[in-house]
């Protein structure tokens, strides 16, 4: 057992001074007291929410700790299987309400902090949204966080600590203006592992040497060294003591490097140059989504991140004094998109050159630990990066990819003989100038199970870019897991009132646990009461969120008018440009009606919001022609209440939180075939909102679990894509009369400078609509108008949502991680 590692007398100090938390209001209350006076130093004649947070936070934190620590050792003593989860992106969002709910404590703090004079809502709003990431691929990776731990899963995640997250945005004069996020200001759930720290070798050089038998060895050499420092964040399961780690490192100049000479000789400046150099690394989350700029810095925090975790996770598996061909029956690693690919080369690396194992055996063990995940087939997206560049910075690194390339071109050679066409077509390094360095063919070299994330992407992915390696590894190899979302934060924690009202009708909060559950909703909606129920709970969060538009905007939504939302990264693949000119158009139409027509309309609140990367052009041009029409629309006395349009500033986890149990309709409008899975699809289902959208990524699933009479279909399918683009002429082609009055009225200057709006005319009008929106713009102006047509009859609109909800079970990222779990990682959940 844990404690018979501890010899008798000392083990009783111990035992009986373990700190035991919280179990009741009043010691709740001590604590938050004591963290207010002694962490934090302040009183209760000074203490403002901010400390009140702060040391409500701290008192959680202590709890999960002691979880924390328990269920740690416990993987230890039972030497059980592991995953590692590694994730250049956590979008992991507000701590403290998911911790509460996680533990079951928050009755407890709500209580407590009445009678301290806060109020727990306010508390909570204290808190900054710990933002690593850009989007869909980092909430994922939080939300399987959640799964793992809840599940009680042995598992770690590791990423980096950036000083700064995704930048903040604000919107001035229409136009992005980006911030820099301080979230590290004050963050309570972090432990610094100042001891847990390693050196990280970039640069210098290879020189061979031979060993005492004779045999090659490889010795990287020279070049500089930065320290990881680990910094720790706890990961409370639901309704489990389970509580995980995810392990973030921080970069530092190693020790030694401070050059005291240069400052005693008075150079202060540049005797910290080499220290501010190695805290570069992790300083900043790159903020693109879905495209893939090749910076040498970005190429740096990838080794940088890669080669910390592994050196820890194999210091962990050489605790076990096992042999290293049962690594992969102690550790599986998934790769979370291509960005930690070089694992797998410092795997390699590890075995070879520093624990002396033949390239055979080694690449056994590699290729059995490590799974990919794909995440896109946007050709600009997939990474690539130049030999050069990795000569110069990984040298060592580059040669066991030429020869990782070398035996696997070979064994492709043996089986094609006749395909010269196949080895360059599959091989890592593309012959191109420069040469690069293809990252996602070496995870799949790399791999033994590749999958994508929907099963629309997952088909693709194996009939387009990656079709050669299906026919090299076969059909095996490749498989589908369809994202989900954890229904602890995006139901229960977002949507409190419709989260009780479930419970009261399928048994209480099991169906947290398992969301198939919901399937019990199907007999009430019939049930007048319920429904009615149901309605106004989706009315008082309509209402919140009018009442955030109103603080923020000083804009006046009417809550009973239709929330048309689409929030998420500004892209064109994404087509916000197809929403925006579909409002254009419902705009023109309403100035066109006589006031009996308009009498006769359904009234709606278009709502965006999302944040485009900073040098992504189109996309801000689009952010700044939605304001645009915001502010011409927002005040036409014609128009009224029948048509908002708002953009919300710097949208996040925690103003998803707001939006999305708030909207009646939302928008998954990408060009089919474009969006892998798409992840807040599932949220504002479950939710209780309809969606309109294509026929593409998750949206496709959603459609046959719900039922398609549940969902607003519409627009190209993606077979078709290709046939279409490739009709495009080059010149001019035809845009249908309503899409032609749309650009009539943007190139009239209506919103403002018409100059700025070319760029988005164009590209559909002129440049081959490469988006499709021009293909797709009469089926989704006419599946609004359905969409206006059904909400006027708000009964049978009110049954289709509860159907949609009974029946999104499958949606769950707990589901999810069991298939990863079985039919990836070969793991088993650990009993507690
Ligand atoms: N950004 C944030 C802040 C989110 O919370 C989510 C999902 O909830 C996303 C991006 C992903 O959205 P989508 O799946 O629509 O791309």
């Amino acid at each position: 057992s844990v404690e018979a590692s501890i010899p008798e007398p000392q083990r009783e100090a111990w035992t009986k001074n373990q700190f035991d938390g919280f179990k009741n209001k009043d010691e709740f209350e001590k604590e938050v007291v004591r963290h207010v006076e002694t962490t934090l130093a302040r009183s209760m004649f000074n203490c403002d929410d901010v400390a009140a947070y702060s040391a409500t936070a701290l008192a959680f934190r202590d709890r999960l700790i002691k979880d924390w620590n328990k269920t740690q050792q416990r993987q230890t003593f039972t030497d059980s299987k592991r995953i590692y989860y590694l994730s250049l992106e956590f979008l992991m969002g507000r701590a403290l309400d998911n911790a509460m709910l996680n533990v079951k404590g928050k009755d407890i703090a709500k209580s407590a902090l009445d009678e301290l004079g806060f109020r727990i809502e306010d508390i909570i709003g204290q808190e900054n949204d710990a933002a690593l990431g850009n989007g869909g691929l980092g909430r994922l990776a939080a939300c399987f966080l959640d799964s793992m731990a809840s599940l009680n899963y042995p598992a770690w995640g590791y990423g980096l600590r950036y000083r700064y997250g995704i930048f903040k945005q604000e919107i001035i004069d229409g136009y992005q203006v980006e911030v820099p996020d301080y979230w590290l200001d004050f963050n309570p759930w972090e432990f610094p592992r100042h001891d847990v720290t390693v050196d990280i070798q970039f640069y210098g050089h290879v020189r061979k040497s031979q060993d005492a038998n004779g045999k090659t060895v490889a010795n990287w050499e020279g070049g500089e060294t930065v320290t990881a420092v680990a910094y720790d964040m706890p990961i409370p399961g639901y309704d489990t003591p389970s509580t995980n780690n995810l392990r973030l490192w921080s970069s530092k100049a190693a020790s030694g490097e401070f050059d005291f000479q240069k400052f005693n000789s008075g150079e202060y400046e540049s005797s910290v140059a080499d220290q501010q150099r190695a805290e570069t690394i992790s300083a900043v989350l790159y903020p693109n989504d879905n495209l893939d700029r090749g910076k040498e810095l970005r190429l740096k925090q990838q080794y940088f991140w890669v080669a910390a975790s592994l050196y820890d996770i194999v210091r962990r598996f050489k605790k076990s004094k096992r042999a290293w061909r049962e690594f992969p029956d102690q550790v599986a690693i998934q790769l979370n998109d291509t960005h930690p690919t070089l694992a797998v080369v410092e795997l390699q690396r590890i075995l070879i050159d520093k624990e002396g194992l033949e390239w055979d055996e080694a690449w056994a063990i590699v290729t059995a630990t490590f799974g990919y995940t794909n995440h896109t087939v946007l050709p600009e997206a997939l990474e690539k990066w130049p030999v050069g560049l990795f000569q110069h910075l990984l040298p060592r690194h580059l040669q066991i990819i030429y020869d990782i390339n070398l035996f696997f071109l070979q064994s492709v050679e043996k089986r094609f003989p006749d395909d010269r066409d196949m080895l360059s077509r599959v091989s890592i390094i593309e012959e191109s100038q420069p040469k690069m360095v293809r990252m996602a063919y070496l995870a799949i070299v790399g791999s033994h199970k590749v999958n994508g994330v929907a099963e629309l992407h997952s088909d693709l992915i194996q009939t387009t870019i990656f079709k050669d390696f299906v026919k090299i590894y076969g059909a095996d190899k490749f498989t589908n897991v369809t994202n989900g979302i954890t229904p602890r934060r995006w139901l229960h924690q977002a949507n409190p009132r419709l989260s009780e009202l479930i419970a009261s009708k399928t048994g209480g909060y099991d169906y947290l646990k398992d969301l198939t559950t919901l399937n019990k909703l199907e007999q009430y909606v019939d049930d007048k009461a319920f429904r009615k129920e149901w309605a106004e709970i989706k009315y008082a969060n309509k209402v919140r969120l009018a009442k955030y538009i109103k603080s923020t905007l000083d804009i006046t939504v009417n809550p009973a008018a239709l929330f048309d939302v689409q929030v998420k990264r500004i892209h064109e693949y994404k087509r916000q440009q197809l929403n925006i000119f579909g409002v254009i158009y419902r705009y023109l139409q309403i100035k066109e009606m006589s006031a009996e027509e308009r009498k006769k309309q359904a009234p709606r609140v278009s709502i965006f919001g999302g944040k485009a990367a900073p040098g992504y052009w189109m996309a801000k041009q689009i952010i700044h022609l939605i304001n645009n029409v915001g502010s011409v629309v927002n005040k036409d006395p014609d128009v009224g209440d029948l048509l908002k349009v708002i953009f919300l500033e710097d949208y996040n986890v925690s103003k998803a939180e707001i939006i999305i149990p708030a909207s009646d309709l939302s928008e998954h409008i990408s060009t089919a075939g474009t969006e892998a899975s798409g992840t807040s699809n599932m949220k504002f289902v479950l939710n209780g909102g309809l969606i309109i959208g294509t026929c593409d990524g998750a949206n496709i699933e959603i459609t046959r679990e719900i039922g398609q009479e549940n969902i607003f279909l519409f627009g190209t399918l993606s077979e078709d894509v290709e046939d279409l683009r490739h009709n495009h002429t080059y010149g001019k082609h035809a845009v249908d009369s309503g899409l032609q009055k749309v650009f009539d009225a943007i190139t009239s200057g209506k919103f403002g400078d018409a100059n700025d709006f070319g760029a988005l005319v164009s590209a559909v009008r002129d440049h081959g609509d490469y988006y499709l929106v021009s293909d797709d713009f009469q089926s989704y102006i006419d599946t609004q108008k359905m969409v206006d047509e059904e909400y006027k009859n708000q009964e049978e609109w009110v049954s289709k949502c509860i159907r949609s909800v009974a029946r999104m079970g499958f949606f769950s990222s707990d589901r999810c991680i069991n298939e990863y779990a079985e039919e990836i990682w070969n793991i088993e959940p650990l009993a507690v």
